[in-house]
């Protein structure tokens, strides 16, 4: 895991410091995992880190108290941090800070990140409190999230990294016959996640995608040991960490000659890439993007067959905003794409009984289009 310069925290502490104010809290407490690494280069699988107007305490516990110090002391350190080691539980050491030095504060806190429970607990804590003012909890939703959709430089870096050697990995396992007929679906995805580690990547993003022939019709396939065979197409998704961030990509390979009907699914998720990806820049609206990528798939009668969005924002984790959808009344609202933003574009369409073409990209948005960051060779036999 690579750490942003003590620079770079400061500056995304001091935009979520200005949204604190913008929504009159006191305090921000952050118990999402990946935000408390983003505000503070602090990693581990528990703490919790909360923003105050001068302060960022990094509560965590004793198995953590070298890497704390270590951290605080060393040039990445977040500034004006200030570590607490929990006694008990995480609960009651935050809930020591908020009716202790923070007494009587509103405090934000991440709903979706916190159980009813925990949240419940707190509550009542600070409602039992000894101190003349009772503090209060205000459900607050993707603050850092939002902050964390647009790329400072460090991060952009990181990609263009991940995005070279994820392109590596894919270009090679093609030109390797990786994808042959008579391996099972399952050879095949244990060979690509071999691939990345040994390319460096410190773990795959996710579980890797071998889908071959009908099993290509479901966007979200396990491998299984289903044998591929001549005249079908695989449709292989993956991707790997690399330096705590995730890049992601997808081909669709053909094994042997394949049909007419299959060439020009391909053909048309090809097209309908390229239409998507030239229609992105910074201030176009997430929605309008996934219409662009829709036009030639209505012109080919495959509107249906392509259920999902088009493409999510990468970072810390894999899938974060801003997410690329068709506007829906019941979703989130569409976002206007913002220069410094990294985005896959990932068409596809899925036809029961056929299978499915799926071609995923990732890009960095800039001011008038696009910096692309995977480069992998299409099938040139389908095109
Ligand atoms: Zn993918
Ligand atoms: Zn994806």
């Amino acid at each position: 895991m690579s750490r942003a310069s003590s620079a770079a925290l400061g500056h995304r502490l001091e935009r979520v410091r200005t949204r604190v104010a913008e929504l009159e809290l006191d305090a921000l407490v952050v118990t999402h995992l990946p935000n408390v690494f983003y505000l503070s280069n602090f990693e581990a699988s528990a703490a919790i880190a909360v923003v105050a107007p001068s302060r960022l305490y990094l509560i965590t516990d004793f198995r953590y108290s070298a890497a704390v110090a270590s951290l605080l002391a060393g040039p990445d350190a977040p500034p004006d941090a200030e570590p607490l080691q929990i006694e008990g539980s995480y609960d009651a050491a935050l809930a020591r800070l908020l009716d202790g030095p923070l007494a009587g504060g509103r405090f934000g806190f991440e709903a979706a990140r916190m159980t009813v429970k925990q949240f419940r607990w707190l509550e009542d804590r600070l409602a039992g409190a000894e101190t003349p003012a009772k503090g209060s909890l205000v459900a607050v939703d993707g603050i850092v999230e939002r902050l964390r959709a647009v790329k400072d430089a460090g991060e952009l870096d990181i990609f263009r990294r991940a995005g070279a050697l994820l392109s590596e990995v894919a270009t090679a396992l093609l030109a390797d016959g990786v994808v042959a007929a008579g391996r099972t679906e399952l050879e095949v995805a244990a060979d690509i996640d071999y691939r990345m580690k040994r390319a460096g990547f410190e773990r795959p993003a996710f579980d890797t995608i071998v889908a071959s022939g009908p099993n290509g019709a479901l966007p979200h396939a396990h491998p299984t040991s289903r044998r591929i065979e001549t005249g079908e197409l695989v449709v292989v998704d993956f991707g790997g960490m690399l330096d705590g961030y995730a890049v992601d990509l997808t081909r669709t390979v053909a094994v042997g000659a394949v049909d007419a009907r299959r060439r020009d699914m391909y053909r048309a998720v090809v097209e309908s890439q390229r239409d998507a990806i030239a229609a992105i820049h910074a201030g176009v609206q997430s929605d309008a993007v996934d219409d662009a990528a829709r036009v030639v798939l209505k012109r080919e009668g495959l509107d249906d067959a392509f259920g999902h969005g088009l493409g999510h924002g990468l970072g810390l984790e894999i899938h974060e905003d801003p997410r690329m959808a068709k506007r829906r009344a019941d979703g989130p609202p569409p976002v206007a794409l913002e220069a410094g933003m990294v985005v896959t574009v990932e068409p596809g369409v899925y036809v029961p009984g056929v299978g499915g073409v799926r071609i995923e990209d990732d890009v960095v948005v800039t001011e008038h289009g696009v910096e692309q960051l995977t480069h992998v060779p299409l099938e040139t036999g389908l095109l």
